[in-house]
């Protein structure tokens, strides 16, 4: 039995990748310095993993941005449009696939699979062709460094296809990739590596017959061509094709007993485990915070062996542990049972070490632990505020008219246009403004009590006011006040709802350099306070213009935090939304006539399976109603998503029923403007007419050309202008020259109506 890990959080405890590369980025650093540390940083990872009692060290997952991007540049899969950067260097042109770089879009940034943690997505239009093998130098680095042969981990080929684009025949575009992933591992093998972990998370997916045959081409011919020892790593569910994997002739199958535990086992049952095979157990969730019970995950274990025998056992994380913060130890401000109930990444190699004690040397080795466990875990339901018996009575109360507005869209659509009065292509801004770093000094020493509270929010009132100026000067219709009271959507939120904790240090890699800090959701939520009332009508008190309020739906607040797994989900998000139907009541009473309530995590939020699908639209339409439908018919309702296909979100979002719904689409809008002529979408919509996330600045022409394209298929009168998300992250002056030039293509296309 062995202790093996997918993956470690690249970001480090201290988010040192971060300061590097924004310090690279900037020009503060040199390459060559650059590289130095972060691979400074890589082997403090191993050499951390070691001595929690990882026998089989992960190697290569680590990444400069991403590892979706890492497959992809090791395969030459360079869009025609990086050629004049080719002879700027590996690194430069590697930064710009992922950032973009003077008149040059980046690739598309996506979300993985289910989770919060963002890709870049591969682009074809070369043939791939093994440029570089990243995960060959990874593996020597670690050889040379600690003595130590690691398990490199790779981005399958079945899956970087499913996350590609441009390929015109999927089979093809498979096909070709046999021969360089056999090169890749050709070299891994000649460097002495034993075993490779081939992430398949795409095999958790529902597929289609002639996916899984291709699977089986793929696994025959890279085991027959390579003679490689493969771990075929499956997470994110259950295997959807399990009798044809098991007799694919790899070495190892890792299954996910976390989130895909049912039918995992089911199989595991119902097919057996092949003998020669090795079992990766996942047995610890890399997903969420929770400590793990250990005496199940015993029990687990014992049944487990009963299919494979103990020798080809791996025990490991359901998936890489990248989705969690680092440790727990640094987190001083949590009530102690809860704390005390966490389990981060580090935690989770040590639940992994306990188990294995238990199970090879006896269980009174570790019979403290193990209790020690389940006591945490008991404390944690006895918590106060854990359960609170008037969120509960008011939530099974509920009646059908709560989730319904009181007049439907069309008569409110004219109710709307009245009493809101705007012009055709209605300018706005999805809510917040950049945040300086005068800004966040003055909340960090806000938060370290260094000023008061009177003074904080002064300085608050005084950037909405400047704010509220800036944006009638450009000419916006409908302003916001720019969120900056919030120092992330989620989190604002969090520390002002009963039922939330924050942790102190408890950071994620969203993308690249980006990190957030998901909140815990431990007790039942309710409003003790108003959220954003003074904000919002001191914004509004300043203008005549419409301010739009900006809250964050029950999902997205679910899904950017760490959750907990003794209440339906479904539940959960009927409290925050009675939380913020609260809200919203007031926010109207204070005279406010728009409110947008975000929900960047809709799509995210989508379960993997078919099968689970429409169970989640219900629940999560509902509680989106819930939480908008009490208000006049006349306020105008808006929703936000982030990367939404329309395609897919599109019976929700009738279900939702919002008057106006935002999206991205400044990097894929092709084929969202061919989504709306096809499916005559009624409601109002606005999509990103600029990217936000790009450094560059977006040309006005580009801007009035996607917009006119739009135009053809959707009339001017329910087509609102603004960027994809919110500005937070730009610089001023960027933010600013942006939004005039949106203004100016705006108004030169309704001169043309
Ligand atoms: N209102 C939020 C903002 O503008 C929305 C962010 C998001 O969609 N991720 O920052
Ligand atoms: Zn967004």
């Amino acid at each position: 039995m062995r202790i093996s890990n997918l993956g470690y959080p690249r970001i480090g405890e201290n988010r040192e990748l971060k300061w590097l590369l924004e310090a690279y980025w900037e020009g503060k650093l040199e390459e060559e310095d650059f590289r130095k540390r972060v691979f400074q940083l890589e082997e403090n990872h191993w050499r951390r993993q070691l001595a929690l009692g990882v026998e089989i060290l992960p190697v290569g997952d680590f990444s400069l941005y991403d590892h979706v991007l890492d497959m992809a540049f090791a395969l030459g899969l360079i869009p025609q449009r990086f050629e004049p950067l080719e002879k700027e260097g590996s690194l430069k042109l590697y930064f710009a696939l992922a950032r973009g770089a003077e008149g040059i879009r980046a690739c598309a940034l996506k979300k993985w699979f289910d989770t919060n943690y963002h890709y870049l997505v591969p682009e074809w239009e070369k043939e791939p062709r093994l440029a570089s093998n990243p995960y060959l130098e990874a593996f020597r680095r670690a050889k040379q460094a600690l003595g130590v042969s690691g398990k490199p981990v790779l981005l399958g080929p079945f899956t970087l296809m499913k996350l590609s684009r441009g390929y015109k025949d999927w089979r093809e575009a498979l096909e070709s990739l046999l021969s360089p992933y056999a090169a890749l591992l050709e070299q891994l093998v000649e460097a002495g590596a034993e075993w490779v972990q081939i992430d398949e998370p795409a095999l958790v997916l529902d597929l289609e017959r002639p996916e899984i045959e291709a699977v089986e081409k793929v696994y025959n011919y890279l085991v027959e061509n390579t003679k490689v020892r493969i771990m075929l790593q499956t997470y994110f569910g259950s295997l959807s094709c399990y009798p044809e994997v098991m007799r694919l002739p790899v070495a190892g199958v890792g299954l996910d007993l976390v989130s895909g535990r049912k039918h995992n086992l089911a199989n595991l049952e119902h097919y057996g485990f092949p003998k020669d095979k090795v079992l990766g157990a996942g047995l610890v969730n890399g997903r969420n915070v929770w400590r793990t019970d250990i005496k199940a995950a015993l029990e687990l274990v014992k049944y487990l062996t009963s299919f494979v025998s103990p020798d080809r056992l791996w025990l490991q994380p359901s998936c890489s542990l990248l989705h969690l913060p680092v440790s727990v130890a640094g987190e001083k401000g949590l009530p102690p049972e809860l704390k005390n109930a966490l389990s981060f990444a580090d935690e989770r190699l040590k639940e992994l070490r306990i188990l294995k004690e238990a199970l090879t040397r006896g269980e009174e080795t570790v019979r403290e632990e193990i209790e020690e466990a389940s006591r945490a875990r008991q404390a944690l339901d006895a918590m106060p505020g854990r359960v609170v018996p008037a969120v509960r009575r008011r939530v099974s109360a509920l009646g059908e008219e709560e989730f319904v507005r009181s007049v439907p869209f069309e008569e409110r659509q004219q109710l709307q246009a009245e009493k809101l009065n705007l012009s055709p292509l209605p300018t706005t801004t999805i809510g917040s403004f950049p945040q300086t770093p005068t800004l966040r000094s003055i909340r960090a020493r806000f938060r370290r009590g260094e000023i008061s509270k009177q003074e904080y929010r002064e300085f608050i009132r005084q950037e909405i006011a400047r704010w509220i100026r800036i944006q009638e000067e450009i000419g916006l219709d409908v302003l916001v006040h720019g969120e900056f009271e919030r120092s992330d959507m989620v989190e604002f939120f969090a520390a002002k709802l009963s039922g939330f904790a924050l942790t102190a240090n408890g950071w994620v890699q969203s993308y690249g350099s980006r990190c957030v800090k998901p909140p815990i959701l431990y007790g039942d939520v309710w409003r003790r306070e108003s959220l954003t009332v003074a904000e919002t009508s001191y914004a509004q008190s300043l203008t005549s213009k419409p301010v739009k309020g900006i809250l964050t739906g029950p999902v997205t607040m679910i899904k950017w935090s760490f959750v907990r797994e003794d209440l339906e989900e479904e539940q959960i998000a009927y409290q925050i939304a009675l939380a913020l139907r609260d809200e919203i009541a007031e926010l109207e009473k204070e005279g406010i006539r728009i409110i947008q309530v975000d929900e960047p995590a809709f799509r995210e939020a989508l379960p993997l399976k078919k099968r689970e699908r429409p169970q989640y639209l219900l629940w999560s339409a509902q509680a989106f109603r819930l939480a908008t439908a009490g208000v006049k018919p006349e306020t105008q309702i808006h929703t936000h998503m982030c990367y939404a296909d329309l395609e897919e979100v599109l019976p929700a979002l009738e279900g939702m029923d919002p008057d106006v719904v935002s999206v991205e689409a400044a990097r894929g809008g092709a084929e969202l403007v061919e989504q709306l002529g096809r499916h005559g979408f009624r409601r109002g919509i606005g999509l990103g007419v600029f990217d936000v996330h790009s450094p560059y600045l977006p040309q006005e022409e580009e801007m009035e050309r996607f917009l006119s394209r739009v135009l053809e298929v959707f009339p001017p009168d329910r087509l609102w202008v603004n960027p994809d998300c919110g500005l937070k992250t730009r610089k001023e002056e960027e933010a600013v020259e942006a939004l005039r030039r949106m203004v100016a293509a705006a108004r030169r296309l309704r001169a043309r109506l």
